[in-house]
């Protein structure tokens, strides 16, 4: 056969494991409708699909009326993929399945704590031997490593830059040194990235092709996913929403410029909003303690109804929510997915940014698109792992169909 025949059988087989992987599982019926296949055609890569070990048979849908089909999956013991989504709490080392589960984990702390560089690769390299023992997945069916890094990166070179408050990570040629350690591929990415396509992936953001997540934690960053792909932009460096200008006389930011959204609504700002407030209330409980006080004794305060704390929120939400309709009106996308501590801490918040948003779009709709993360942490582990997999449906079947 020649190549361009199997470029062309390639492409079919592709588009039929995308389409499985997307839905999750696939009659022969409905991936024929959906691909223009025939079914002859759908019957015969699957065959191959199967054969291969790739997809599998999952179970029998039960149709009210008509026959009952065969419902087929993506095999997720065909590979595994370490994830390591690090974030300034602690890094998550996993492995997971080609099925997107998370098979093994185990959390490093990093709170508080002052590594070498060479003691954090020592550590994250046996955290690594850890959970692939636990996961008991032969060597051989390991398919790359995904890694999330708070940014700034260097895509291109692989490297971490400067992140806040881990200084062990500094200027770090993090790819490099895990590929020649663990003699497979890695991808870097930022970690804002790598939620939102965890994000995208998971139930919530599946049906839709872009996606926007909004992170709203002590510091505010973005992600964005176009086609179902990470927008990273030219240079790697898209994702910065925190530093977007909300109030040109607003305070001054860590980035030097006045009234980003990060210096008006992150956790940040509002402790540092919540503690000036305080100096003038002398009679508050939480004056004492105001030159230490954590963004939890603000939540505590804001869950008490705290007459200085909810007004503070409620006026960085609606900052939150002005910024979600400016990526509205500015990108489109199907789905926002708000993240961080503060729709954690603030819950409430939520009505407040869908409200000002929705207000504020120049398209018509309801603000139903504008969504909680529901998977925290594991948005980033499963999104550092479908970086891989990503890779893998698009190299896999030109690998295993090279040359037949
Ligand atoms: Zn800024």
């Amino acid at each position: 056969m020649d190549d361009h025949q199997t470029q062309l059988k390639n492409i079919n087989r592709r588009t039929v494991l995308n389409y499985i992987r997307k839905h999750t599982h696939a009659t022969k019926a409905g991936l024929a409708s959906a691909t223009g296949f025939t079914f002859a055609a759908v019957k015969k890569i699957l065959d191959e699909l199967e054969n291969q070990g790739l997809v599998r048979f999952a179970c029998i849908e039960k149709k009210a009326v008509g026959r009952n089909s065969a419902m087929y999956e993506i095999n997720p013991d065909f590979g595994y993929m370490i994830s390591l989504y690090m974030n300034r709490k602690e890094i998550h080392v996993a492995v997971v399945n080609l099925g997107r589960k998370i098979v093994a984990r185990r959390r490093i702390p990093m709170e508080n704590r002052c590594l070498s560089q060479k003691e954090l690769i020592e550590q994250l390299l046996d955290s690594v031997q850890e959970v692939m023992k636990e996961a008991g997945a032969a060597r051989e069916k390991y398919v790359g490593v995904g890694i999330g890094v708070p940014g700034p990166i260097d895509m291109e070179q692989g490297m971490v830059l400067t992140p806040p408050n881990m200084p062990m990570l500094h200027y770090l040629p993090l790819r490099d040194i895990l590929q020649s350690r663990l003699g497979l591929p890695v991808y870097l990415h930022k970690d804002t990235n790598v939620i939102a396509l965890g994000e995208f992936w998971n139930e919530e953001g599946r049906g839709s092709e872009s996606l926007f997540y909004l992170d709203v934690d002590m510091g505010i960053g973005s992600g964005m996913i176009t086609n179902g792909k990470i927008n990273a932009g030219a240079e790697g460096k898209a994702g910065e929403f925190g530093h977007v200008t909300i109030d040109l006389n607003g305070p001054v930011c860590k980035c030097g410029n006045r009234g980003c959204l990060e210096a008006m609504a992150s956790g940040i700002a509002v402790l540092r909003d919540f503690k000036a407030e305080l100096e003038k209330h002398p009679n508050h409980p939480l004056y004492p303690r105001r030159e230490c006080l954590e963004i939890g004794d603000l939540a505590q305060a804001y869950r008490d109804k705290d007459m200085i704390a909810v007004p503070i929120i409620n006026r960085a939400a609606f900052y939150v929510g002005i910024g979600v309709a400016n990526v509205i009106n500015l990108l489109d996308p199907e789905k926002v997915v708000l993240g961080g501590l503060f729709l954690r801490d603030f819950e409430s918040s939520y009505e407040i940014i869908t409200n000002v948003a929705v207000q504020r779009m120049m398209k018509n709709g309801n603000g139903r698109n504008i969504v909680k993360s529901q998977l925290g942490a594991d948005a980033g582990v499963i999104g550092c792992a479908e970086v891989v997999i990503d890779r893998f449906f698009q190299e896999a079947v030109n690998g295993i169909w090279a040359k037949n």
